[in-house]
C-alpha cells in the first residue's frame, strides 16, 4: 500500500529535565526552545515529526492528551540520575496503555543521562525489568555523549516499518 506523505508522530515523553530537548535536538540538528516544539527530521526514506511534551502542570494540560491520541510511537525518557523521573516513566507507561488503543503502537523506555555514571539512582536492571513488565524495548543513552541517540531513532524506525508492513 501506498505510504501517505504526512511524517510519523514520535512523541518524547518524560519529566522536566530528562533530556528530551537534548534528543530532539540532535534528531533535528538544530538547537530548540526549552519548552514544547516541533521539528522535522529526515531518517532515510522515513519523515519523522517528534515533538517534546514536558510532564509539568501546564504543558500537560495543554498538550499531553493531545499528544497521547496523535503519536505513532513514543520515547519514553527518564533520567538515570533521577529516581522520580523513573517512576514518572512507569505512570506514563501505563497511562499510554490506556490511552492508545493500538497494542502495537511502538514505544521505548529510554534511561538517558547514562555519562553520569556516579549519579546513577535506577540501575540498567531496573530500567530493563521495567521495560519488560511493560512490554516495550528499553535502551540507555547520552544524549550529551551522544551515545545510543540513534540506536533508539533506528528503533523507533524499524518498528514503525513492522507496523507499516503488517498492515
Ligand atoms: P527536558 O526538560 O526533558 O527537555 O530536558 P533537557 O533536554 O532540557 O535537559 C535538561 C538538562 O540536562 C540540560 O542541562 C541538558 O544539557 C542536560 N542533559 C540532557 N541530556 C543529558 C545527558 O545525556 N547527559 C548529561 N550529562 N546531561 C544531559
Amino acid at each position: 500500500p501506498a505510504e501517505p506523505e504526512s511524517p510519523y508522530r514520535v512523541v518524547l515523553l518524560g519529566a522536566s529535565g530528562v533530556g528530551k530537548t537534548a534528543f530532539a535536538s540532535i534528531f533535528a540538528g538544530a538547537a530548540d526552545s526549552m519548552d514544547s516544539d516541533d521539528c522535522e527530521l529526515c531518517g532515510g526514506e522515513e519523515k519523522i515529526k517528534t515533538t517534546v511534551v514536558n510532564l509539568n502542570i501546564k504543558s500537560f494540560l495543554r498538550r499531553f492528551w493531545q499528544h497521547m491520541q496523535t503519536g505513532d510511537a513514543y520515547l519514553l525518557l527518564y533520567s538515570i540520575t533521577d529516581r522520580t523521573s523513573f517512576l514518572r516513566a512507569s505512570e506514563l507507561r501505563i497511562t499510554l496503555r490506556r490511552f492508545c488503543p493500538a497494542q502495537n503502537t511502538p514505544i521505548i523506555l529510554v534511561g538517558n543521562k547514562c555519562d553520569l555514571v556516579r549519579r546513577r539512582e535506577v540501575s540498567a536492571t531496573e530500567g530493563r525489568a521495567c521495560a519488560a513488565v511493560f512490554d516495550c524495548k528499553f535502551i540507555e543513552t547520552s544524549a550529551a555523549m551522544q551515545h545510543n541517540i540513534w540506536e533508539a531513532f533506528h528503533g523507533i524506525v524499524r518498528q514503525l516499518r513492522l507496523r507499516r508492513d503488517s498492515r
